[in-house]
């Protein structure tokens, strides 16, 4: 006779057995690369049409990988960064607009961000390059889940004359101390510092896993290109610094592929908005699209993404459907194998089918348009309805005016035959007008309003100071407007 007992430990050592062989077989958490660049319009790379320089470290990765042509950020440097690291539309963590250096506002510390997400999951963290959600320490990377940090903590046009040097400088930080003070001269330096830190990052970190966030100072505007890279391209200084972030791109696969890394490793790479058109000008361009960086047209919002994972991601595949920075955090705490909890919302989606082929729809039933706190426009499928004034972009001289639009007078696109967003189709489509309207009357009762209690605040903190001595300026000479939180750069 069989020992009941006995049979129930054998059955009970099975289970433990199968469990534990189950874990040992489960595929370990992928490391996770983000690469952000500052204003790259949806033009400016090989993979999507440029023709004005090369970009062959960029052609490849996306040879290898998918191209996601329907991918959106934000109009504008802070809100960009806000969206990516919270999952939320910015406005809904109260980063609707710029911050600038010395003010009293940065990207409230209690909200949750991805690279807290994934340490909590056992991932190693670093950010390496441009932070722009509040110089003041409290906001530091250091202060919202980054191991590390190595940047110009806002954008590169933000100089201040230093009581040191009695130059106009922007600081590089490491961690939370200054550890150089860049002239725009210096600051040709800064995307060879930067990728030398960040292949340092990974090679430290190979053991995994790990999350490296690399949010490039370059494109943005004063163009500094490295000295290797300047006269290199036909389209001057800027078709120069793109070349420069090109190799640095090259440069950080190539220390993936060269660690045995590629198999576990997602590598994103995009842009936080459209292209400055209206300073840098012509030599950067958002390609098909129309308006620019600051604006709610596809051009100021839609930028050019590549994601990169051999074995994981089909190579040579494009996906359309809608996504964005914001699906970033719960795609990566899924594929790290954790949840994101209900409380407190965010907009994101898991967009790990588009990336893995597993699904060719997006997570997403539609995708809100804000400039500012205002809501400008949604899109659902292949259809966007302008609900409000869009300009073309910012700064741009002589630019037509807003084209007028109101949730009584919309209008209607149909991106999928008219990329450009040139003709108003809303009378042929009342039923779609009348479906899209109502997305649009909901979220403007829920982020659109103020009072919202789906909206959190930002966080603040009182006597802000620069982070290194700086002559005080006359109001005059400051191009910075009142406060903090404006929609302008
Ligand atoms: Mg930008």
């Amino acid at each position: 006779m069989t020992d009941p007992n006995l049979v129930a430990r054998l059955v009970s050592v099975l289970v433990a057995l199968a469990v534990s062989t189950g874990t040992t077989h489960a595929a370990a958490p992928p490391n996770v690369v983000v690469i952000f660049i500052d204003d790259l319009g949806y033009g400016d790379i090989g993979p999507f049409g440029a023709t004005k320089q090369q970009t062959p470290n960029l052609d490849r990765m996306a040879a290898e990988g998918m191209k996601l042509t329907s991918f959106y950020a934000a109009p504008v440097c802070s809100v960009s960064r806000a969206q990516l690291l919270t999952g939320c539309y910015g406005v809904r963590v109260g980063v609707p607009g710029v911050y600038f250096p010395a003010g009293p506002k940065g990207l409230n510390p209690a909200e949750v961000t991805i690279a807290e997400r994934l340490k909590s999951l056992g991932y190693a963290t670093a950010c390496v390059g441009k932070w722009h959600l509040g110089d003041q320490p409290e906001f530091l990377p250091t202060r919202q889940g980054f191991d590390r940090y190595y940047g110009i903590p806002y954008s590169n046009d933000m100089q201040r004359v230093s009581v040191a040097t009695g130059q106009r400088v922007v600081p590089l930080l490491r961690d939370e101390t200054v550890a150089e003070l860049l002239t725009d001269e210096m600051q040709t330096a800064i995307v060879e510092k930067s990728t030398a830190e960040a292949v340092r990052f990974i090679e430290e970190a190979k053991d995994g896993p790990f999350f490296l966030y690399m949010p490039h100072t370059a494109v943005h505007a004063p163009i500094v290109p490295g000295k290797r890279f300047q006269g290199k391209t036909q389209n001057g200084k800027f078709g120069d610094w793109v070349a420069e972030v090109d190799w640095s791109v090259g440069e950080v696969l190539d220390a993936i592929r060269r660690l045995k890394l590629a198999d576990n490793t997602l590598v994103i790479f995009t842009s936080d908005n459209g292209p400055w058109v209206g300073v840098v000008g012509d030599a950067t361009t958002a390609g098909p699209l129309r308006g620019s960086k600051g604006s709610t047209w596809e051009g100021g919002v839609r930028v050019p993404t590549i994601a990169w994972w051999p074995g994981r991601i089909k190579p040579g595949t494009t996906c359309d459907a809608v996504a964005g920075t914001i699906d970033l955090l719960p795609t990566c705490v899924k594929l790290a194998g954790g949840t994101v909890p209900s409380e407190p919302v965010i907009d994101g989606r898991d967009m790990s089918g588009l990336l893995l082929g597993s699904s060719p729809e997006s997570p997403r039933y539609a995708h809100f348009y804000f400039l500012g706190e205002g809501l400008q426009a949604v899109r659902k499928g292949r259809w966007k309805l302008a609900i409000a004034s869009q300009a073309s972009g910012m700064g741009i001289k002589n630019a037509l005016a807003p084209e007028p639009a109101s949730l009584d007078q919309p209008r209607l696109y149909d991106l999928d035959a008219d990329i450009g967003e040139t003709t108003n189709v809303a009378a042929s489509h009342p039923e779609v007008v009348a479906d899209l309207k109502a997305l649009a009357a909901a979220m403007q009762q829920d982020l659109g309003n103020p009072q919202s209690p789906t909206r959190r605040p930002p966080g603040i903190v009182a006597n802000p100071q620069t982070i290194y001595p700086t002559v005080l300026q006359s109001p005059k000479q400051s191009k910075e407007p009142k406060g903090t939180g404006s929609a302008r750069e």
